[in-house]
């Protein structure tokens, strides 16, 4: 039975009135799950993360400052607020995902869903922002890196924003590929073609940048002909994805065009790969902003990845002809 990993602190993380990045998008997707008896999937408890588990990926000042702009509800930026309730809630998004990959190492279960927030993909070592306190997906690779054996970790990043945060914290190593599709220009900014990582990480890191308006046929042809090839090659012993929902044709910060059945794709697409590989997959869930948007991509992602099903064909788009022109130095496309 596939595993989600939840917990009641990510509903205490409080960003104050008219943030997107709210409680109620954890209280939307829970209760269509809740609606769809969970798509038959095992609920757990979310534990912390160790002191430990952060400390491999970010620094000691950064851990203190999250710890202590929480207790006094500061902010370390106008997008990125602190509540009393948000050290918790980030101890449990970052330990949640750890969870995920223990789960996905312990010889059983294969597909997980970590859904939790604050999100994570947008926080680097030493510095939180764009709503991130702690690069959760980047903290569950380190851990399974260093405590569980893996020797490569395979990250798909298809949130509508570029993920900073991982890319920076993996730039220079060559145990993570880091593929990342998102609307270019946009926030924050970072992740164009061009940015293929560098020192021993140079062409681990395949940023993938979309105009906006782009749709599943843009993001579905990057992942069959760019990412899935290189993924190939490199071989991982784990796919974790950054599930961001905001590329959703509905969500208010995003300016992309997919579907819900799109997500639903994009995780069969996943699901082939890491049967076609032979490793487990987990989701982390980064944004995702329209709450009805959000509910039904989760529950179509999660659906997807549990039933598998062959994806569809999908064209040699232009954009993936020109990041294979790019990356084609680096791996077979
Ligand atoms: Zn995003």
């Amino acid at each position: 039975m596939p595993v989600y990993f939840r917990h009641s602190s990510s509903l205490e993380h409080d960003t104050g009135y008219g943030h997107p990045e709210r409680a109620e998008r954890i209280r939307a997707l829970e209760t269509e799950l809740d609606r769809r008896g969970w798509l038959g999937w095992e609920r757990r408890e979310a534990p912390r993360a160790s002191e430990e588990q952060l400390l491999a990926v970010h620094s000691r000042e950064h851990v203190a400052a999250v710890r202590e702009l929480s207790a006094r509800a500061g902010a370390f930026d106008l997008d990125t607020p602190l509540s009393e309730g948000s050290w918790e809630a980030a101890l449990h998004a970052a330990g949640g995902a750890c969870a995920l990959v223990e789960t996905l190492f312990a010889g059983g279960e294969r597909l997980g869903f970590a859904g939790l927030r604050p999100p994570g993909h947008h926080a680097e070592r030493a510095q939180a922002m764009g709503f991130c306190l702690f690069s959760n997906v980047a903290v569950a690779a380190r851990h399974a890196l260093d405590g569980l054996g893996a020797g490569r970790v395979f990250i798909l990043d298809w949130d509508v924003h570029h993920g900073n945060g991982t890319n920076a914290i993996f730039r220079e190593s060559p145990e993570v590929l880091f593929a990342s599709i998102h609307q270019y220009p946009f926030y924050p900014g970072t992740g164009p073609l061009a940015d293929v990582g560098s020192g021993a990480g140079e062409g681990f890191s395949l940023n993938l940048p979309v105009p906006g308006g782009s749709g599943e046929d843009v993001f579905a042809s990057l992942v069959e002909h760019v990412a899935a090839p290189a993924a190939r090659q490199f071989r991982p012993d784990l796919m974790l994805i950054s599930g961001g929902f905001d590329a959703h044709r509905d969500d208010p910060v995003g300016g992309c065009t997919l579907e819900t059945s799109s997500y639903g794709e994009l995780a069969r697409q996943a699901r082939a790969l890491a049967d076609e590989l032979g490793v487990p997959v987990g989701v982390v869930l980064e944004g995702g902003y329209d709450l009805d948007a959000l509910a039904g991509s989760v529950a179509a992602t999660m659906e997807a990845l549990a039933d598998g099903g062959a994806p569809r064909p999908a064209d040699r788009h232009p954009l993936a002809e020109a990041a294979a022109g790019t990356l084609g130095r680096y791996w077979e496309l």
